[in-house]
């Protein structure tokens, strides 16, 4: 691999990457239960699970989907959704999400990204405002790219960008991915009104920050922590959380099958990483014993944590190159600052925070810098 230092890319040029600006005469090409991405490796699609939150059931049900009709993994991404690659019968998967109750409103599919602090309990507002969001018809208008965030209050969701959202126990007002001084009192349904305003103004645009005059709050400064997801968390109500990170964010189907066999809820987070709830002392000791040598990474610490790499070569036909390749053997030389590789200028999955930018330019070269 050779590196090049280049200089920082200019702030617009971010704002726009950042943004996915390009036509917008085209709906979002986000995949959904009934709309599909077309990569190298089969279809891709996506369900949507608010608050990354999965039952037993759900968790079960979705594996089960993925073995027979997919790759057999599950993927996640970087708005808490999850996802499956190689689909070869489309009709068939559909099907099998919709059977499996994952879709509460087919017009809503694509719009129920919804973001939350992990270990929050925050999981009443993110119910209430999915199921604000589902009453509306008009919503169901709004671009697949649209974010809604719930944070606690450490910033880790606001660092996320959200279109909409509500922050900490303050109950300040999130849009366009900043911090407002305007308080909710009712953020479920007021986050659902201005998303309602959006949706009639935006015309062709994806996301409110396309649109700098349709925020007129006064905003607030913040200051974002690490995102609390890793490791191994005792619960108040005496159980035990553990979160794991997933590198590259996919749960294998190995993986996924040990966690249907433990039978416990799961969330999926922004961060790649995924927590199993409700565990006593006892099962999480065992589910960490088994896990960890399969990859999953329970150490908060671990420099593994600070690589990342979109799906490049071979699933996606734009990439120069087998990134994946690439960020692992950094990730195995011991990686000391956040960094991401990417296949193409749109830099799929790039942190939300500062980190050192590894753009492919095909036969193992990279053109390097901070953004
Ligand atoms: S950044 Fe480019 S190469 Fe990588 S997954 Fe996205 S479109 Fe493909």
């Amino acid at each position: 691999m050779v590196a090049m230092t280049l200089p920082n890319h200019a702030s617009a040029e971010k704002v726009a990457c950042d943004l996915g600006l390009g036509d917008r005469s085209r709906a979002d090409g986000c995949p959904g239960a009934l709309t599909f991405h077309h990569a190298e490796d089969g279809a891709v699609g996506r369900v949507r699970f608010p608050g990354g939150s999965m039952s037993v059931t759900q968790f079960t049900q979705f594996a089960k989907v993925s073995a027979e009709l997919g790759d057999g993994d599950i993927h996640l991404t970087t708005r808490g959704n999850v996802q499956i690659r190689g689909i070869s019968d489309e009709a068939a998967f559909t099907r099998a999400v919709l059977d499996a109750g994952f879709v509460p409103s087919i017009p809503h599919d694509k719009i129920r990204n919804i973001i939350v602090s992990p270990l929050s309990d925050l999981e009443e507002l993110v119910a209430e405002l999915d199921q604000a969001l589902l009453a509306n018809d008009e919503l169901a208008g709004l671009s697949g790219r649209t974010l809604f965030g719930i944070d606690k209050g450490d910033g880790a969701i606001l660092a996320q960008q959200p279109d909409f959202g509500v922050y900490g126990p303050s109950k300040q007002l999130i849009l366009g991915g900043q911090l407002t001084t305007h308080v909710l009192n009712n953020p479920a349904a007021e986050l659902a009104e201005h998303a309602l305003k959006w949706q009639r103004a935006r015309g062709e645009k994806w996301r409110v920050a396309e649109d700098p005059s349709f925020n007129t709050y006064d905003t607030a400064e913040f200051e974002a922590q690490e995102p609390t997801h890793i490791g191994w968390f005792d619960r108040e109500d005496g159980t035990v959380s553990l979160g794991a990170g997933l590198p590259f964010g996919i749960i294998t189907a190995k993986v996924a099958e040990l966690l249907c066999a433990v039978e416990k809820p799961v969330q999926v987070t922004p961060w790649h990483s995924v927590l199993v709830h409700d565990l006593d002392e006892g099962e999480a000791e065992a589910v960490a014993k088994v896990l960890a040598p399969m990859g999953l990474i329970f150490d908060a610490h671990s420099p593994k944590l600070l690589v990342t790499a979109c799906t490049g070569l071979p699933g996606c036909a734009k990439s120069r190159d087998d990134v994946r390749r690439d960020a692992l053997q950094l990730m195995a030389s011991g990686a000391t600052e956040r960094t991401h590789f990417s296949g193409c200028e749109r830099r799929c999955g790039h942190p939300r925070v500062e980190y050192t930018d590894y753009l492919a330019l095909g036969d193992g070269k990279y053109e390097v810098s901070t953004r």
